[in-house]
């Protein structure tokens, strides 16, 4: 079956995970049948879902009404009728292997021969749901995260039978659904994502166990440390204790004794009212961002990345899948291996084998991988290898942005939708680089947007604050400077929060057009900060001082017509129109005269910041400049010739 053949799909189940397939899957454009036991559980999935495209709507995040979407869905409680002419089946009924298996032997009675039949397991082993039919190279997991419609990331997991067409269809299906998928290449437990948060839960309870750390420690270093976006404890509250106990037990890996006596209490998380923190007495988590001081962090990454490196060295995922699976997938602020390398892969093998000498545990035996590349000196990034190459010729592939240049338009995009595309130091230090090594010859003009369709940037990524010194932050970061120097006009795409860190990339820009559901604000004061990329002096000179001082002193949020109004942006459109009016835009620039656009910005960045005479001064002095260039030979000819300037930026 290849992709394209794809046009009916059946979810079986109409629970959390089946209603939210099903959903996903019908957005994308395909017939959906959605398959549950009782017509009750149907109605409650089906609501669930005209519920959630009616907020999507809501918030102008659906291309067409949620009745369109809704007509491509049918239910019912016939198997027979779901499947019997699906292409693609996916199953997401109740996690027990013997009904899966009962799942899929009718499915292999009831299928077109050619269909791909895809699981949602998130812990059963794919090979053996195949067993229960006679085509498992036709099986293949499809492994989507809770809940599916906000969840970006699906593991495609292969069986032992499966084939490549097979998982490469799945894959495919999945991009076609505007998700993300990663290839998991063989069926271990725990898939990527699972098996490296494994670590990341299980070595603070460890620690705890063993009376080398608090619970609020744990939690306070990684979140405010280290950048995650919960705690370990807090996490596991959130999901069940009882789920990760019952995962270890499975795994057959040994139990630490606070989760043992917890669980034995049956304070089980979040749910009971009662697990690591108490929710019904308490408040939940009361852990301060100053508590994490002296929690050895590396303890618990060290292990993710040697969990990484097992999955990698077995051949079951790449260094990019498992990165691009812990972003997606768990949050992460960024993937464990680029961590790593950075870190500094010595240090990380160092770091188990000492523990594994002083505690003789298991858990601490370093992967073969991660010895054979530490003893080849591909240590990490200071090394130019480590998990992943790093080009020193001045090249570079860039993780966190995707760039463009087609006919003079250098596009950047803020690529960490998972975080709202939050500005992190790599994030800044990639636009710097892209910006300070791009033939300028070739760029007309640049726009910067941000991916996914809720953020320009929301902000700065904080995590990792907490590590910092004070000098780490008093030069300001060159990124919004390069910005706002480039010799070509600059233009912010504005589709969504555009928001601390974002709202001084945008300022740093040229020009900024907005969506109508856009809003801006500088909320650093919120967090005992003040706007620290150039926005407190930016908003002065761009909104005056009354408007200025609102924004930064009360961190409030203002909409794209009242940004319009202060001259905060250049336009304010309806998201219909958007992508014209930015064309609009964007032709000029492109077309203008480079050079006299360079002086043109160069003398009103500069004119900005003196006394008028001396901008005057610039200002003829530039336009001097201009007199002899072969542009306005061009300018002035096309003009008397009545038709349309080219210039050539001589
Ligand atoms: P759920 O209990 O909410 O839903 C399961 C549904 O399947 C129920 O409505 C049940 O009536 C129905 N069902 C039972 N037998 C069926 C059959 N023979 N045919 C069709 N439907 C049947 O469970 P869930 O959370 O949606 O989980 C479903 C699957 O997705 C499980 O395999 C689970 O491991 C996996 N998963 C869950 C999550 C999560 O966070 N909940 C995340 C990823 C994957």
């Amino acid at each position: 079956m290849d992709v394209n053949d794809i046009e009916n799909v059946a979810v079986l189940g109409a629970g959390n995970m089946g209603h939210g397939i099903t959903e996903v899957v019908a957005m994308a454009g395909y017939s959906v049948t959605m398959r549950d036991v009782e017509k009750e559980f149907i109605e409650d999935g089906y609501e669930s879902i005209e519920w959630s495209l009616q907020k999507l709507a809501e918030k102008d995040r659906l291309g067409e009404s949620p009745e369109t979407v809704l007509d491509r869905i049918e239910t019912t409680v016939d198997l027979a009728d779901a499947v019997s002419d699906a292409d693609l089946v996916i199953e997401a009924a109740p996690e027990q292997l013997d009904l899966k298996r009962d799942i899929f032997g009718d499915l292999d009675e009831l299928t077109p021969e050619d269909a791909v039949l895809a699981s949602n397991t998130s812990s059963l082993s794919i090979t053996q749901i195949a067993e229960a039919t006679e085509r498992p190279d036709q099986v293949v997991g499809m492994h989507f995260f809770n809940p599916p419609v906000k969840m970006d990331l699906v593991e495609v997991i292969y069986g032992e039978e499966t084939t490549d067409a097979t998982a490469e269809t799945a894959y495919r299906f999945v991009e076609a659904i505007d998700k993300t998928p990663i290839y998991v290449r063989k069926d271990v437990n725990g898939f990527v994502v699972n098996s490296v948060l494994g670590p990341f839960m299980d070595e603070p309870a460890w620690m705890v166990s063993n009376g080398n750390a608090t619970i609020q420690q744990a939690d306070a270093a990684m979140v405010h440390r280290r950048g995650y976006p919960m705690g370990p404890f807090e996490l596991a509250d959130l999901t069940g204790l009882d789920v990760g106990y019952h995962v270890r037990n499975e795994a057959g890996r040994p139990i630490p004794p606070v989760l043992q006596e917890k669980v034995d209490a049956e304070d089980l998380g979040r749910k009971t009212g009662r697990g690591y923190y108490d929710y019904e007495e308490g408040d939940g988590p009361d852990y301060d961002p100053a508590d994490g001081e002296d929690f050895d962090t590396l303890q618990v990454e060290a292990r993710m990345a040697n969990e990484a490196a097992k999955l990698i060295g077995d051949d079951v995922a790449t260094a990019d899948a498992v990165d691009t699976g812990m972003r997606l997938g768990a949050g992460f602020p960024e993937g464990p291996c680029r961590r790593a390398d950075k870190i500094g892969l010595d240090a990380v093998l160092e770091k188990l084998e000492s523990l594994h000498e002083e505690t003789g545990a298991d858990r601490f035996d370093p992967a073969d991988y991660l010895v054979t590349l530490v003893e080849s000196g591909a240590t990490g990034r200071d090394a130019g290898e480590g998990f992943y190459e790093y080009e020193t010729d001045g090249t570079r592939d860039y993780q966190y942005l995707n760039h463009d240049l087609d006919d003079g338009v250098l596009t950047v995009e803020l690529d960490r939708p998972e975080r709202l595309n939050a500005l992190s130091e790599d994030l800044l230090g990639e636009i710097d680089h892209l910006l300070s090594n791009v033939d300028i010859d070739d760029v007309r003009c640049v726009v910067f947007e941000g991916a996914g369709d809720r953020a320009f940037s929301a902000g700065a990524d904080i995590g990792g604050f907490a590590d910092a010194t004070p000098t780490d932050f008093m030069d300001v970061t060159p990124a919004f400077e390069t910005v706002h120097e480039f010799d070509r006009p600059t233009l912010a795409k504005v589709d969504g929060f555009c928001l601390g860190a974002g709202l001084e990339l945008a300022l740093a820009c040229d020009l900024r057009l907005a969506t109508e559901g856009s809003e801006f604000g500088s909320p650093e004061i919120g967090l005992g900060l003040i706007p620290g990329g150039g926005g407190t002096q930016r908003l002065l000179r761009m909104l005056g001082e009354t408007r200025a001082k609102e924004l930064v002193f009360r961190g409030n949020r203002i909409d794209a017509e009242r940004a319009e109004e202060w001259g905060l942006i250049n336009r304010c459109v309806p998201e219909e129109e958007f992508d014209d009016v930015v064309a609009e835009f964007v032709d000029d620039l492109v077309s203008g005269p480079p050079i006299a656009l360079k002086v043109a910005k160069t003398v009103m960045n500069e004119g900005g910041e003196v006394a008028l005479d001396a901008g005057l001064a610039m200002e003829s002095q530039g336009f001097g400049l201009l007199m002899g260039t072969e542009d306005v030979r061009e300018g002035t000819a096309a003009f008397r010739e009545d038709r349309d300037p080219e210039f050539e930026g001589n």
